[in-house]
């Protein structure tokens, strides 16, 4: 009895204490639980880090990625496809592929002007270069500035030289042409010297302060590896082969359109699901690949399946090999093939022709050479970090993850570009605004495959045929474009994204 009054006491004395505690504390405590949630630590992050990068673009964009995500519908060709498509459009929804149509006829009588402007271009550089010296100010005493931090490097182009680099990067180079104006392109890119290893972790997660490793740094510090110069070829082209593949039904509701959601897919009678539903950002990055009949498609970093599933519902690839290192995200691949694909499990023609396997996709090997890769990296998935609290990058039980994405995605995309064949094309894809994740990747990633495998690949610029997705969503454009690839970014009436897809096509 006594020990029972004493737990009392205790209790009623602990409760006294941590209440007292919390009316000491001058910030509430539901603010202060609120201020270091990971979520919130991330938008503080995001707010300046992206607010740097896209200035008053960002905002907006916050928030649309804190409002509901929009998506698009893939009909499910092993379902009842028809069906499923009446459904659709009753529902007022629109075929992705017409609605394309309609928009390339619209910019032959009325072509779009291009976005990037001399002006704009050097106005971020300028800004960048200013990021940069204040961020190295404030960290080194500036009689010890690192060699590679240089401020003298960050010199800004003229817009003469600009609209030269542009020329040069647009026009369709051969290779000796590309090799030989190698040098031109310098922009937005992170210094090669840097190469591919951990030791620019620091420049490159996103983070907001230096205070060891589970904290965070700042990563607009990463402009200071923006070079001026490339010592490997690198060339730009216009895509010209983009087709939308015919038997892939994709459905959306029109930009702005009251319609936003579909509901929930429905098993048909073949017992799969009628659709999947996915954001459009990932529809682009299987329509970048620009499949064709008979291909050998490798989705190096596969789980839990959706892109892949949208590479078989074009009817086109003979043979999809789906790769991820995670053994539980593997097992989700199966259950969506299962879901989708009729008698997956059973039959003998899914069994030759989709293969899943479980390995590191740096260390994964192969001798006949794929004609399609695509490379949905591991990243820093924006949308989901300034959401939810759980299952964060930006938790403080996964900071090494965060922090070994510098080490994971160029090694993925170096080891793509060395499993694609000669003239087979590679796609990068992030579900992140980074730059450095992003354009900066791709980069490192080219640097390296031809300075370690002799490998040489040129990007290939999707923005014509993506400029016929206007209506449908928002392209990053202007000053804040990337170099290399595109960016989804999400608004309030087309609430996509962010998806980055960069297209590379292997010519040595
Ligand atoms: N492409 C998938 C889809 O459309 O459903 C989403 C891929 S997700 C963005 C990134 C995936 O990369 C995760 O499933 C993760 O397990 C995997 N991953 C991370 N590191 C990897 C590595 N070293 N090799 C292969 N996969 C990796």
């Amino acid at each position: 009895m006594l020990s029972i009054i004493n737990i009392c006491k205790n209790v009623h004395i602990n409760s006294l204490l941590v209440q007292q505690i919390r009316y000491k504390s001058k910030t509430h405590w539901a603010k202060l639980k609120k201020k270091t949630s990971p979520k919130y630590k991330a938008q503080n992050h995001f707010d300046e880090f992206y607010g740097s990068v896209f200035g008053g673009k960002w905002p907006p964009m916050k928030e649309a990625m804190l409002r509901r995500s929009k998506y698009v519908a893939v009909v499910n060709n092993y379902g009842d496809s028809e069906e499923t498509i009446d459904f659709l459009t009753e529902r007022g929804a629109h075929c992705l592929k017409a609605l394309m149509s309609v928009q390339q006829e619209f910019h032959k009588q009325y072509p779009p002007t291009p976005t990037q402007t001399d002006t704009q271009t050097a106005t971020l550089e300028q800004y960048t270069a200013k990021v940069q010296s204040d961020d190295i100010s404030s960290i080194y005493p500036q009689d010890k500035l690192p060699e590679k931090l240089e401020l003298s490097d960050m010199t800004i182009r003229s817009n003469e030289e600009e609209k030269e680099v542009e020329k040069q990067t647009l026009k369709n180079l051969t290779l000796e042409e590309s090799l030989a104006s190698a040098q031109m392109d310098m922009s937005r890119i992170i210094d090669p010297s840097m190469g591919v290893t951990s030791e620019a972790l620091y420049q490159y997660v996103p983070a907001t302060q230096l205070k060891g490793m589970d904290e965070w740094v700042p990563e607009s510090l990463h402009y200071s590896y923006y070079a001026k110069d490339t010592d490997f070829p690198l060339a730009i082209e216009p895509e010209t082969e983009f087709s939308f593949p015919e038997h892939l039904k994709v459905y959306t509701y029109e930009m702005g359109s009251d319609w936003n959601m579909f509901p929930e897919p429905k098993r048909c009678k073949t017992s799969v699901y009628n659709y999947y539903p996915m954001d459009c950002g990932s529809v682009l990055a299987v329509l970048a690949l620009c499949l064709s009949p008979g291909d050998r498609v490798l989705d190096l970093c596969s789980a839990p399946g959706g892109k892949a599933l949208v590479a078989l519902q074009t009817l086109l690839p003979d043979v999809i090999v789906c790769n991820d290192s995670s053994i539980s995200r593997t097992n989700r691949i199966s259950r969506i093939f299962r879901d989708y694909l009729i008698d997956f499990e059973t039959s003998n023609s899914w069994r030759e022709r989709v293969v899943v396997c479980t390995r590191d996709g740096r260390e994964f090997t192969d001798d006949i050479g794929f004609d399609k890769v695509l490379v949905d990296a591991p990243c820093t998935t924006d949308r989901r970090t300034i959401n939810q609290d759980a299952n964060l990058v930006y938790q403080l039980a996964r900071v090494k993850d965060r922090l070994s994405l510098p080490d994971v995605q160029p090694y993925l995309l170096t080891n793509a570009l060395k499993l694609v064949r000669v003239g087979g094309a590679v796609v990068y894809s992030t579900c992140s605004l980074s730059p450095v994740q992003n354009d900066g990747v791709v980069h490192m990633a080219l640097k390296h495959a031809f300075e370690t495998h002799g490998v040489i690949a040129t990007v290939k610029d999707l923005s014509v045929p993506f400029a016929n997705l206007a209506g449908t969503l928002s392209l990053a454009a202007g000053s804040i474009a990337p170099r290399y690839g595109q960016l989804v970014t999400p608004t309030s009436d087309a609430n996509f994204g962010p998806s980055y897809i960069a297209r590379l096509v292997r010519v040595k």
